[in-house]
């Protein structure tokens, strides 16, 4: 029989993930599709239900669902917990188990471009939403030592450091201060909205030192390459754009379904098209 899998969210026609993963299915000669599921806030418990009933082999989940959705499921793997978002669901013989891949995501990605190993580097996030949340705790599980924040609300940092449950020190910078040092980072990633399509002139904070050596990521995908990403590639910086993030939440969801790890160029090479851009 063929196998379901999908993503829910609200609103959830743009996303990219059918794409990728019908493609995967074919590609990898597997009987399952992949569909898109427009679930309302007031509809996802009954979704829920209904996808247990009906036997879905596992889902992706999207804004505004990933927080709501933890207390539905049978069980939370330890980082998504702690996280406090869900974007993968796996049905492990009839019980709805929740994991993030979205932190993991970003750090899979990551390890293609840094020489150093991840524990020895000295990060900053600026940002301290979702994305932020999940990127941050995933690096400390991983045991990164130094995790820094530049945010505009002091507040959404804290929130993030205290509930932290893995050791690791960290910083709190104003995003419109000048008391960080960006020299002194390994990594440094924008995970704010500044930047994002249409406002593509803007950067969370301006790059002015000689970045040699330090990977800048920007975890927005649309544009391709931001204008902060510009600047840190004119300042000498490794440069990262948040396809790969993308890819490999994605990559990492689809090894759990199927057992399968996926290859990643092939994945990158639908999400550009759909993008609109060249491979
Ligand atoms: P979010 O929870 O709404 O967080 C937004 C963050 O941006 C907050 O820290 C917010 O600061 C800051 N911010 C927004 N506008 C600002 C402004 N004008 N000035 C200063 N700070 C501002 O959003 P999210 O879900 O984390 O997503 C953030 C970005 O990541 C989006 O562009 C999204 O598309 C991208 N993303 C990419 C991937 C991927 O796979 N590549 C995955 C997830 C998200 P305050 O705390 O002060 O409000």
């Amino acid at each position: 029989m063929e196998k379901i899998y999908g993503v829910i969210g609200d609103p959830i026609a743009h996303s990219m993930s059918p794409d990728m993963h019908n493609d995967l299915f074919q590609f990898y000669n597997l009987h399952a599709r992949y569909h898109a599921f427009h679930v309302k806030q007031e509809h996802l418990r009954d979704a829920i239900k209904g996808f247990k009933a009906i036997g879905l082999s596992g889902f992706n989940v999207t804004i505004p669902h990933k927080v709501a959705i933890l207390e539905m499921l049978d069980e939370v793997e330890e980082v998504a917990a702690n996280i406090g978002a869900v974007n993968t669901v796996v049905n492990e013989n009839g019980k709805l188990v929740g994991y993030n891949t979205d932190g993991q995501g970003y750090i899979t990605s990551l390890m293609t471009k840094i020489k150093k190993e991840l524990k020895e580097c000295q990060v900053l996030i600026i940002g301290a939403g979702g994305a932020a949340r999940g990127i941050y705790i995933s690096l400390a599980a991983a045991g990164v030592k130094t995790i820094d924040i530049v945010n505009r609300t002091a507040e959404n940092a804290d929130k993030i450091i205290a509930s932290c449950r893995y050791k690791t020190s960290s910083s709190y910078y104003e995003i419109s201060g000048n008391e960080y040092d960006l020299t002194k980072y390994d990594i440094i990633i924008n995970t704010t909205s500044i930047g994002m399509h249409p406002n593509i002139d803007q950067t969370p904070i301006p790059i002015e030192q000689d970045l040699s050596g330090t990977v800048v990521s920007d975890i927005i995908y649309n544009p391709l390459e931001t204008s902060f990403l510009k600047d840190a590639q004119r300042n000498g910086a490794i440069i990262d754009n948040g396809i790969g993030m993308f890819v490999y939440q994605g990559a990492l969801a689809f090894e759990k379904w199927t057992g399968i790890f996926p290859d990643p160029a092939r994945m990158e090479r639908v999400v550009r098209t759909r993008l609109g851009g060249t491979t």
